[in-house]
């Protein structure tokens, strides 16, 4: 009776979290022909020299889903430092989060070592805390139940095991990728204390794989969503890219606001939003549009997108000045640095983006007035094609613009100087690559990510 009473009991008890739950091969869908050669070579290469090798986290998670991994990152019990000695193509990267890239030409096989608990750092230079309770710096190795416990959702702490192509899923990682949830591993409040940026990445993550966000674990993030201003403005611009430029950015957008994450990024746009259900609509459009060049293959820049963004405080800011009685042009002109430079302490938007950003805007006038002397060096201008869609977007939620959309299209239709059809993305230049890892602060030169057209 005590029996079947204690093992009724055990089955009501949550799982053990540092307990694997190993789903054997033949259990699974991960087929090693969906893995990248690379990541593979490394982990084949790890083996033969006595090491653990496991593919993590979110290559994992999606090759369950049937979805396309990003990118593929692989953890061992190996140090980073005798992992760059394993492979000469090899680099050590980073300081508050040490790991080593294997570079395979444009393909970058990401090497952690197993991170352990900060109690048995030896020192600051090991584990390092802000008095927020942000981590600060994070080397302390340990094993691959403590590095479980240390990543951030369940679904993420799936690791892929090269000895015997068994998946080992911790904290009920595997039960929510069939349940469609996305839960914090750990107390959530501490959880986001620890990396505020985890918060966006809860959203990032249940629009692009269609979850729920655990009520627990959607709890504090409305009253914890100011923290992200702790966040080092480099660090927030690349997070941002990975919100909006991965083909889920209209229902990203909503989450964010839902859960008040909006304001802290983009503060003055939040103000506008708050007054105005027109500015609300523009964005959507433009977020809709660009999840549809997403899906036909073609390239977004971030200038593009920060235009959308910051057009609502800027128009604002230039009304407030022409009010003050000040021309239509300079009065642009000046809220645009305005609204620039407020932004820029919250999302450090690189300059290269800033430049094509202001022509973008500038070049509203002039599409709309049409000045014959103009047209033919308005069409010829570099921003031109981007600028031209502002201005579709623009009409398209109603704005009253002079017919211009229509003519510029004929107007192009007729000179042929416009290719009808975007260009191939270019190889490298230009094209936009994020340089920072999103877990903690560290940022350690990886180039991973959408890619973008600037
Ligand atoms: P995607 O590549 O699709 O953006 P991902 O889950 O692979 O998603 P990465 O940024 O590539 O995200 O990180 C790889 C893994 O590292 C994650 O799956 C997670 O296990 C861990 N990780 C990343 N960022 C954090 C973080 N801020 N806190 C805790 N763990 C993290
Ligand atoms: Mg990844």
């Amino acid at each position: 009776m005590l029996k079947r009473f204690i093992s009724k009991f055990k089955k009501n008890q949550p799982q053990d979290p540092l307990r694997a739950q190993i789903i054997p091969r033949d259990h699974h869908s991960i087929s090693r022909t969906n893995i990248s050669e690379y990541a593979l070579k490394v982990l084949y290469r790890l083996k033969k020299e006595g090491y653990e090798g496991y593919l993590v986290g979110g290559g994992v998670r999606d090759l369950l889903l049937g979805q396309e991994p990003k990118d593929f990152d692989v953890v061992t019990d190996a140090t980073p430092e005798q992992v760059r000695r394993l492979f000469n193509n090899s680099r050590l990267i980073g300081k508050r989060f040490k790991l080593v890239h294997v570079v395979f030409g444009r393909e970058i096989i990401e090497v952690a070592t197993f991170r352990g608990h900060h109690s048995n750092a030896t020192g600051k230079q090991e584990a390092h805390q802000s008095e927020s309770g942000m981590l600060l710096r994070d080397n302390v190795y340990g094993t691959i139940e403590e590095d479980a416990m240390r990543r951030d959702f369940t679904v993420n702490a799936l690791y892929y095991n090269i000895h015997n192509f068994a998946v080992h899923s911790y904290a009920g990682g595997i039960d929510d990728i069939h349940n469609g949830q996305l839960r914090l591993i750990g107390d959530p409040a501490t959880r986001y204390r620890e990396d505020p940026v985890r918060m966006i990445r809860a959203v990032r993550f249940a629009a692009k794989l269609n979850f729920e966000i655990e009520a627990e674990t959607a709890a504090p993030i409305s009253e914890l969503a100011p923290l992200l201003g702790e966040i080092p403005p480099a660090r927030l611009f690349e997070e941002v890219l990975k919100l909006f430029m991965a083909g889920h950015a209209l229902e990203t957008f909503r989450l964010l606001e839902e859960y008040s994450l909006f304001e802290p990024l983009f503060p003055q746009t939040q103000q506008c939003l708050d007054t105005s259900d027109f500015y609300r609509q523009f964005i959507e459009q433009a977020l809709i549009n660009s999840d549809d060049r997403i899906r036909q293959g073609k390239t977004l820049t971030p200038a593009f997108l920060y235009a959308v963004f910051l057009w609502p405080p800027m128009l604002e800011q230039s009304k407030l000045l022409a009010d003050k009685g000040m021309p239509p042009a300079p009065a642009m002109h000046q809220a645009a640095s305005q609204v620039m430079s407020n932004q820029q302490a919250r999302i450090a938007i690189p300059r290269r983006f800033i430049t094509p950003l202001r022509e973008i805007w500038d070049l509203q006038r002039r599409l709309i007035r049409r000045q014959a002397k103009f047209v033919e060096s308005t069409a010829s201008h570099p921003r031109f094609r981007a600028a031209y869609d502002f201005l579709l977007l623009r009409e398209a939620v109603g704005e009253s613009l002079n017919g211009s959309g229509n003519w510029w299209t004929k107007y192009q239709e007729e000179n042929e100087i416009v290719p009808q059809h975007d260009p191939a993305p270019k190889k490298r230049k230009g094209n936009y690559r994020p340089r920072h890892r999103d877990r903690g602060s560290k940022s350690n030169g990886r180039s991973k990510g959408p890619r973008t057209r600037s």
